[in-house]
């Protein structure tokens, strides 16, 4: 019986292995198959994710959101005006001192 116990534990132990390297992690996949069985923590574990593939989805999102933001356009700093030579740090599509380009 103790054999039998030791042998589940084991098993529990590779599930929890496996979940280590995946998004579930070591302690959850190890808790589930030791509650529940170490087939269905098998199970689990091997339907969550995998941590680069979690990685890369955030990598890709992060990426996006980036992307999304608005580029200023290049001198963005010390923009002077051509007409009155009024400096800005910001860029503005006109000047506002004399209005112009
Ligand atoms: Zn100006």
């Amino acid at each position: 019986m103790i054999g039998i116990l030791l042998l589940a534990l084991v098993f529990d132990f590779i599930v929890g292995a496996i979940g280590s390297s995946r998004k579930i992690g070591f302690f959850p996949a190890f808790l589930l198959s030791l509650l529940l069985s170490p087939i269905i923590g098998l199970i689990i574990v091997l339907c969550s994710e995998r941590k680069s593939d979690a990685e890369f989805k955030q990598a890709m999102m992060q990426q996006a959101i980036q992307n999304q933001k608005p580029q200023p356009p290049a001198g963005e700093k010390d923009y002077k005006c051509k007409q009155c030579g009024y400096q800005s740090d910001t860029y503005t599509p006109f000047c506002p001192q004399c209005g112009a380009h």
